[in-house]
């Protein structure tokens, strides 16, 4: 097999897709822009600051325009937020109370929430813990749609937050985009003006020109080493959404009635901007990542999820590879060509907290940026590698062509 006439052959399949991708750049760039120039962005906002952070500017502006990108009342976009899962869960500790039920929409959540809710493992002090209890809906027409029924059969007196996963996460399931959601939305607000919709919006930032706050969620939640932070944020979360949800969450973020007026960061808040204006590009990098790695592994007649031309509502390809010797092959190629730790040789580990093995690819800048190229398996039947990431699409494209070579030359591929 001549690996770069089949990545070339790809690449030409995938031209129309990456029209529409840079459309989409361009759109959001411009969304960002907006933004700064709304909040009049200057240099002084780069700042660092010590001790309580009172007036911190660098710190109030840098929600503020988060705010404005998400459409949402206001935000806390902090780096003290440690990553995606504390975000999440400040975001419920925030919304419920004991006696109060949490109901999920698009069926299990991903993994470490588990974990908070209580699901899995004895944290202490997880919601179960702390008198919160818990149901999910599963999604309908085979993992594809929100079960609108459903959900709303499923609420109950005690309803306090609806959680809706945007990202497939690690399951087969198909991502959400926010229009996914909107019918959901309006239909839980009509029933139950006071139920507080909540969208894990991890992965899913700038796929498109509208977040889930644009189409009603009171709040939305990312990582800022994934989408948000454009491969240049070193740490840190955020939360979006309205005053009435992020009123109740900021008392837990400090103290209540500190809230969201204290809080400093002694390094400069210069990449945590730089990295939101790089955003919209980076993800078209990863995008365009996971476009061409689809198609080629659709062209070798693998099952890829999404297809290379389907709709795509966060940066996670999963592509089964159906054998183990295929996908280790696959994960050390993409490792022994990140710009970092490339000599590593990643091999399944017993990972804490999971059934099967794992073996990850992650070569990355900023630890465990999965905005940076990355990828994940459990060792288990089919073979399903996640691949996410990818600060250029150049880097994306040299990573494949080192995993094709792994595979031939190990004999998995023929
Ligand atoms: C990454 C991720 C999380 C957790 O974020 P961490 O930053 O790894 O803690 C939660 N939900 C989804 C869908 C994610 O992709």
């Amino acid at each position: 097999m001549d690996i770069l006439s089949l990545i070339a052959r790809a690449e030409a399949d995938c031209q129309p897709i990456f029209a529409a991708l840079e459309e989409n750049e361009i759109k959001n760039t411009r969304r960002v822009l907006d933004a700064f120039h709304a909040e009049d962005i200057a240099q002084r906002h780069f700042a660092p600051t010590t001790g309580y952070g009172y007036d911190d500017i660098g710190r109030d502006k840098l929600e503020k325009v988060f705010a404005r990108l998400f459409g949402a009342e206001s935000a806390i976009v902090r780096p003290a937020v440690a990553c995606g899962t504390a975000a999440l869960s400040l975001c419920l500790f925030g919304l419920l109370r004991p006696g109060d039920h949490l109901l999920s929409a698009a069926g299990a959540p991903y993994d470490t929430m588990e974990t908070v809710i209580g699901l899995t493992g004895n944290a202490p002090g997880n919601l179960r813990e702390m008198g919160v209890s818990y149901s999910q809906a599963e999604m309908a027409e085979d993992q594809t749609k929100l079960d609108v029924p459903g959900v709303l059969s499923a609420i109950r007196e005690n309803t306090r937050v609806i959680l809706i996963q945007r990202s497939r996460g690690y399951a087969w399931r198909a991502s959400l985009r926010p229009e996914d959601m909107a019918p959901l939305i309006a239909a839980v607000h009509e029933k139950r003006p006071d139920i507080f919709i909540m969208v894990d919006n991890c992965y899913g930032e700038f796929l498109s020109d509208r977040e889930p706050t644009h189409f009603g969620a009171d709040v939305c939640v990312g990582s800022l080493i994934k989408n948000p932070g454009g491969g240049l944020a070193p740490t840190g979360a955020y939360l979006a959404g309205t005053e009435r949800a992020i009123s109740r969450i900021e008392s837990r973020l400090t103290a209540p009635g500190l809230g969201r007026e204290v809080g400093s960061y002694a390094a400069s808040y210069q990449p945590f901007y730089q990295g939101l204006f790089m955003a919209p590009h980076t993800v078209t990098q990863a995008v365009k990542t996971a476009v061409l790695s689809a198609r080629v592994f659709e062209l070798l007649g693998m099952k890829t999820t999404p297809a290379f031309d389907a709709p795509r509502a966060d940066i996670i390809q999963a592509i089964e590879m159906g054998a183990p010797d295929r996908l280790i092959a696959f994960v050390q190629g993409i490792q022994a060509a990140s710009p970092i730790d490339g000599s590593a040789v990643p091999e399944p580990w017993d990972m804490p907290g999971y059934a099967d093995q794992v073996i990850m690819a992650a070569g990355t800048f900023v630890s465990g940026a999965s905005i940076e190229l990355s990828a994940d398996a459990p060792m288990r039947e089919p073979y399903t590698v996640y691949l996410q990431g990818g600060l250029t699409y150049a880097h994306g494209k040299l990573a494949l062509q080192s995993a094709l070579e792994k595979m031939l030359r190990s004999g998995a591929l023929a």
